[in-house]
């Protein structure tokens, strides 16, 4: 049997942070095949998160970026691919077929093909001054665009948006945030704590139109305005963050069930028994049971380890609860499980103390918390929605009683 394994070969597709993990896990589930990682950015898997924040700031070398050593991919015995697309998936021959060429010969194959960014459909989106934000290029390119910017626009109140926007506002840029719900991080957090951020940016000087759409930028040979509501906002800058889409193309191609995400199930597979995803490309159940896609470092990680797992033959079901974070100004939101509409909202801590907590109560239960700067009401909290403990909301709400006493 461990004959058989050693002889297998594991093609990754996707050289992120879902592709690194795999990696690893692989060779801590003792693997001892083949490993090939295939990744179309022209570097080793690195973290996005600090891109929004640190990185963009000019506060972190890109050095830190990388997720491990060179040595680490030495040790692992893992072929890297690196630069080079893979554009075909063969499933009845198991081949993998590479832009430049080459076909890469599979037991089992891992798509870790992340998300891209969604694209504005307007007039004049391809003016120079506007950016996007995914990857190390991007940055890259926007620092100097920013650096020698007066006033950035910044298009999409989300995660990416505010992270940017806090950034841009440290280096003492104008910042007008266009966002066309009625409130920011709407798809992330409960309408207070949008209350909150909204409240937070204005007082750190950001300019905001909401309820407002885009509808075209505007300049001779380079962006210099941003026409939104019926008015144009000047702007040199502009940072578009509305949102990723799955990378999928590759499994819809071969065959493999897509609905916004590969689909999977808890042990990360597809419904053939030699392919599995991770990541932001996949959909799979919650621990709610709904079809869930979650693009987040939590998920990524994971995943990549349960499929690991499961395609070192000791497959053990994938049901963390999820958990997310956003760095903005002194503020560190932390997020754990999944709102609904419909569910109980508790307050704990004053808002005005920049130190404090929303919880998400459902049937009784905790089921999802959003803390600032408040680590035990986080941490606390992640556990009791891993537990479904029982909690009574007055006692939530006191904070005079310590989070490890309220159950
Ligand atoms: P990725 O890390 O995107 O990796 C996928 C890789 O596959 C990419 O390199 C892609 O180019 C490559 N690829 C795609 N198709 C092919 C192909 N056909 N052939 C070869 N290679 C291919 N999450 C948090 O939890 N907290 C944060 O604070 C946070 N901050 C973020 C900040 C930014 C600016 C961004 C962009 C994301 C942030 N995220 C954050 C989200 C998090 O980084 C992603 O959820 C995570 O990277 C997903 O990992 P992944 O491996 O699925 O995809
Ligand atoms: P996001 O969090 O989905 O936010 C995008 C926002 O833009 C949403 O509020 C969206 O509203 C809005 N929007 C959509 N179309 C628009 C339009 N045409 N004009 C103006 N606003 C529009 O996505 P993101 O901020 O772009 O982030 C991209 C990815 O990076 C995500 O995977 C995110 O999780 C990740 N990321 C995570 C972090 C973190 O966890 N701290 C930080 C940075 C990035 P609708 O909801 O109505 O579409």
């Amino acid at each position: 049997m461990l004959a058989r394994i050693g002889m297998e070969r594991i093609v990754i597709i996707g050289a992120g942070q879902a592709g690194c993990q795999a990696v690893a896990s692989l060779r801590a589930a003792g693997f001892a095949g083949a490993i090939t990682l295939v990744g179309d950015e022209p570097f080793q898997p690195y973290q996005r998160p600090p891109l929004s924040k640190a990185y963009l700031m000019g506060a972190m070398e890109r050095e830190r970026l990388f997720l491990k050593p060179d040595a680490f991919y030495a040790e692992a015995r893992c072929e890297m691919a690196t630069g080079i697309a893979a554009t075909a998936i063969d499933r009845a021959a198991r081949t993998v077929a590479l832009a430049d060429g080459r076909k890469l010969v599979y037991d089992k194959l891992l798509l870790a093909t992340g998300s891209r960014v969604r694209k504005i459909k307007v007039p004049g989106a391809d003016l120079p001054g506007i950016f996007y934000l995914r990857g190390i290029a991007d940055v890259d390119a926007l620092r100097p665009a920013l650096a020698a910017a007066k006033h950035l626009a910044v298009v999409g109140g989300g995660y990416i948006g505010l992270e940017v926007a806090a950034v841009a506002r440290k280096l003492g840029h104008r910042v007008t945030v266009i966002e066309t719900l009625d409130r920011v991080m709407a798809r992330a957090v409960s309408k207070p704590m949008s209350d909150f951020y909204e409240r937070v940016h204005r007082e750190a000087g950001v300019e905001f139109a909401m309820n407002t759409a885009v509808e075209g930028f505007e300049g001779r040979g380079k962006l210099e305005a941003v026409r939104a509501g019926g008015v144009s906002v000047a702007a040199d800058v502009a940072l578009i963050g509305i949102g990723v889409i799955p990378n999928c193309e590759l499994a819809q191609a071969a065959g493999l069930a897509c609905n916004d995400g590969i689909q999977v199930d808890k042990h990360c597979a597809t419904a053939d028994a030699a392919i599995f995803a991770a990541g932001d490309c996949t959909r799979h159940h919650g621990r709610a049971g709904d079809l869930i896609r979650l693009e987040s470092v939590q998920n990524a990680i994971d995943q990549a380890k349960h499929a690991a797992l499961a395609m070192a033959g000791q497959p053990a079901p994938y049901s963390e609860v999820p958990w997310f974070w956003s760095d903005q100004y002194d503020l560190k939101l932390q997020i754990a499980g999944l709102a609904k509409p419909g569910d109980t909202l508790v307050q704990r801590g004053d808002p005005a103390t920049r130190k404090f907590a929303v919880f998400h109560l459902r049937e009784g239960r905790i089921a999802a918390v959003e803390a600032v700067n408040a680590a035990p009401e986080y941490l606390m909290g992640r556990k009791l929605i891993a537990d479904a403990a029982a909690v009574a909301p007055e006692r939530l709400a006191d904070i005079s009683i310590p989070m490890k006493s309220i159950v």
